[in-house]
């Protein structure tokens, strides 16, 4: 439920209001807008007290009117934050005027490797450094990241080259090793539903990169999202990368482009595409990547490898630092073309 108030409303009203709806035990959030302030309950409200409780709020001064949210997510949804979010992350502001271009390897496999990858990437156009150092793998035998190492690795890298940077936590228990040495966690597809993890995420206060999970609904992801932003202020940005496909043969996930608008409608997150996990072969990364910055999308993740073939996972779908920057020249225009920058 919201509780929009009248232009002229005073503090003490607001507080008289606040008190009203504490009386029942359920959570408020206050959201001061552009044009008058906006009273948000959180907490799902009893079937049974919903239509008294409104009723009795219509009619206490400072009270505009009253209006009945029905989506599942409060937090993350238009309704209650008719703004949009821009995520800073240093000097990268997610859901600005201008697309934010996030490139590295899809692992970090050493010092040397890192280092190309972000002055391949730096060179290109991108300002933030991706590299797993927690790789979620479908076999326990392929290769799982350089865990603490690589978190070393990607922190002196970034400072190095001038990059902020973002890796993925896996577990509850490293989120704050991951995010002693990253700017930004990611939260990847798969664990896009780990509740604990979300919970221990939510509470470091650290922006967050947030996968939709592979089948994930919409509705799924705003919830997952509202898991993060419950917990603390937290600037969670949502990245679309891909969801099962119908046919695997040409491309590993479809990648669901649809999902940029809607978001961009029912929410005030900035909303990242990915098109190297939602293709999943290089030569057809570039042409997504045109299609997400066409459709609305406030930033790219991108996988790129100095020498692809060398690649420990998700060789296939690498750029080469030559193919990354003729990418970021391309979205430019296009970015150009529909009023935003790169
Ligand atoms: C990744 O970014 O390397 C990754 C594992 O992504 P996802 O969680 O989208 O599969
Ligand atoms: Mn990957």
């Amino acid at each position: 439920m919201i509780v929009a108030l009248s232009h002229a409303a005073t503090e003490e009203q607001i507080r008289t209001i606040e008190k009203r709806i504490a009386k029942e035990n359920l959570k408020v959030v206050r959201m001061p807008g552009d044009d008058r302030v906006v009273i948000g309950i959180i907490s799902s409200i009893p079937a049974d007290t919903r239509y008294d409780l409104a009723d009795s709020l219509d009619r206490m001064e400072g009270v505009d009117h009253i209006t009945h949210v029905s989506r599942p997510y409060k937090l993350a949804s238009r309704e209650f934050h008719a703004h949009d979010t821009v995520v800073q992350v240093g000097d990268c502001a997610f859901g600005g005027k201008a697309v934010v271009v996030i490139a590295g390897p899809c692992s970090i496999e050493s010092e040397e490797q890192m280092l190309e990858c972000a002055n391949g990437s730096k060179a290109a156009g991108a300002t933030m450094l991706r590299g797993g150092a927690f790789k979620p793998r479908s076999s326990p035998y392929a290769f799982q990241g350089l865990a603490k190492q690589g978190l070393e690795i990607m922190r002196d890298v970034g400072k190095q080259v001038g990059l902020k940077t973002v890796s993925e936590v896996m577990s509850p228990q490293d989120v704050g090793l991951v995010a002693d040495h990253v700017d930004m966690l990611q939260i990847g597809a798969r664990s896009m539903q780990n509740f604990p993890l979300l919970v221990e995420a939510g509470n470091s206060g650290h922006p967050i990169l947030l996968k939709r999970g592979p089948s994930a609904t919409v509705d799924e992801f705003l919830l997952a999202a509202e898991y993060l932003l419950s917990r603390s202020d937290n600037d969670v940005v949502l990245c679309e990368r891909g969801v099962h496909p119908l046919d695997r043969t040409y491309t590993r996930n479809t990648l669901d482009l649809s999902i940029v608008p809607v978001l961009k409608e029912i929410s005030h997150l900035p909303v990242v595409v990915d098109p190297s996990h939602g293709t999943g072969h290089a030569k057809y990364v570039p042409s997504m990547a045109l299609a997400a910055v066409a459709c609305g999308a406030d930033g790219l993740i991108v996988e790129m490898h100095p020498n692809p073939s060398q690649a420990m996972s998700d060789a296939a779908q690498a750029l080469l630092p030559d193919a990354l920057c003729k990418m970021v020249e391309d979205c430019r225009k296009v970015a150009e073309a529909v009023g935003r920058s790169i």
